[in-house]
C-alpha cells in the first residue's frame, strides 16, 4: 500500500478572522492609522482545527488521501498589493497558519512556504522568511511566484540571475519550488482559469529557452495545474528545442521539472500519464481549491483526482505507486526525512 501523498493544497478554508485582518491590512496601505497591528489577529487552535477537520482532513478521508502538503492559499498571497513590508507580514502571517496546521494535525499535513515577494523588489528580500520556514516550521518546499504583479509580467524569467539567490537557498536545503503564481489584476486573465495556466506554460518555457539547470543541475521546480499547456503541446515543445540546439527535453529540463496531477479530468490524466515519463508525475488535487463542483458527467467531484489515476490504462501498480509516493518523497527530500522519522 502506497502512502496517498497530495503535494498541493492551500489553507482556502482558513477562519474569516484571517480575511478580515487582511482586508484592514489593504485599507491601512492608504490610511497608515488604520494599519492593524499582527497581535490583533486571533485565530484558536479550536477554530483551525474544526475548519480543517469539516473541509480537508474530511474529505482526504473521503477520497483515500494521506498526507497534504499544505501552504497558504494561493489567490490570497496577491503579491502585488502593498509593498514589501505588507507582503512580508501577510507571509508571515498565512505561513504561521500553516504550520500551526501541521502541528494539530501532524500525520496529514506538511506545511510549505509562501515567500513575501513584491514586484519590482530583489527576491533576495524573502530568503530570511523562507530560512525561518524550513528551519523552525518545518517547511518542506516553497511556492515561487514568476509574476508578483499579479498578470502584468513586469518581472525577468525565471531564468535571470535576479532569482538565483532564492535557487541557491532551495539547493542548499534541497528543497523544490512550485512555481505558483496568485490572484490575476489584469482583467485579460481570470485568475484560475487563464492566470495560472499561462504561469505554468510560461515558466516552462522559461526553463527551456534557458540553461538554468546547467547552473543548478539539482534545483527543483513542480509545474503545477497538470503543467498547464505543456504535456498537450509536449510535439510542440520538442520541435522548439530542438530548432534552439538544447538537449532533448527528457536531458535538458525533465531531471528537474515535475508536474503534478491537478487535471480534472479523465482524458486529461490519461494524457499526462501517456506524454510525461512516470518519474516526473506526482500526485495532487489542489483540494479544496479552483474547481470545487461536481461533474455531471462523472457524478464525482471535480478535482477527486485520485479516481483518475486510478483509472488510467497508462500505469501499472508499481508506477501508481510512485505518482502516490516514491515520486513525492525523492522531489521533497525533507518530507521522506520526517516520514522516515514518524516511522513511516
Ligand atoms: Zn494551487
Amino acid at each position: 500500500m502506497s502512502l496517498i501523498i497530495d503535494v498541493h493544497g492551500h489553507y482556502t478554508t482558513a477562519p474569516k478572522a484571517l480575511e478580515e485582518w487582511r482586508n484592514k491590512q489593504i485599507a491601512g496601505i492608504k490610511d497608515p492609522a488604520a494599519m492593524p497591528k499582527v497581535s490583533e489577529l486571533k485565530i484558536s487552535d479550536d477554530e483551525l482545527r474544526e475548519t480543517i477537520e469539516t473541509n480537508q482532513l474530511a474529505k482526504m478521508k473521503e477520497r483515500g488521501s494521506d498526507i497534504t502538503l499544505f501552504s497558504p492559499r494561493a489567490s490570497f498571497m496577491a503579491h502585488h498589493i502593498g509593498d514589501f513590508q505588507v507582503s512580508s507580514t501577510w507571509a508571515a502571517i498565512c505561513n504561521e497558519l500553516c504550520y500551526r496546521v501541521s502541528q494539530l494535525f501532524p500525520d496529514n499535513f506538511v506545511p510549505v512556504a509562501m515567500l513575501p515577494q513584491s514586484p519590482g523588489v530583489d527576491p533576495a528580500t524573502s530568503i530570511p522568511e523562507l530560512v525561518k520556514c524550513v528551519e523552525q516550521y518545518g517547511n518542506v518546499g516553497i511556492n515561487l511566484n514568476p509574476d508578483p504583479s499579479g498578470g502584468h509580467w513586469t518581472s525577468p524569467p525565471l531564468s535571470d540571475k535576479v532569482w538565483y539567490p532564492i535557487y541557491e537557498k532551495m539547493v542548499e536545503y534541497d528543497i523544490p519550488a512550485m512555481i505558483h503564481v496568485s490572484t490575476s489584476c489584469n482583467a485579460c486573465f481570470h485568475t484560475t482559469g487563464a492566470h495560472y495556466l499561462n504561469a505554468d506554460t510560461t515558466a516552462f518555457m522559461q526553463c527551456l529557452t534557458s540553461d538554468l539547470f546547467k547552473d543548478f543541475p539539482t534545483l527543483k521546480f513542480l509545474i503545477p495545474h497538470g503543467g498547464g499547456a505543456v504535456p498537450y503541446h509536449w510535439g510542440r515543445f520538442r520541435g522548439l528545442a530542438q530548432e534552439l540546439k538544447k538537449p532533448l527535453l527528457t536531458e535538458h529540463l525533465l531531471n528537474n521539472i515535475y508536474f503534478d496531477t491537478c487535471v480534472y479530468h479523465q482524458p486529461g490524466i490519461d494524457l499526462l500519464t501517456q506524454v510525461i515519463p512516470v518519474k516526473n508525475i506526482l500526485f495532487a488535487s489542489e483540494m479544496i481549491g479552483a474547481v470545487r463542483g461536481i461533474d455531471p458527467e462523472t457524478g464525482h467531484y471535480f478535482d477527486d483526482t485520485k479516481r483518475y489515476i486510478e483509472s488510467t490504462l497508462n500505469l501499472n501498480a508499481d508506477e501508481r505507486h510512485q505518482v502516490y509516493e516514491g515520486n513525492a518523497r525523492r522531489v521533497f527530500s525533507r518530507l521522506d526525512a520526517k516520514l522516515k522519522s514518524q516511522g513511516r
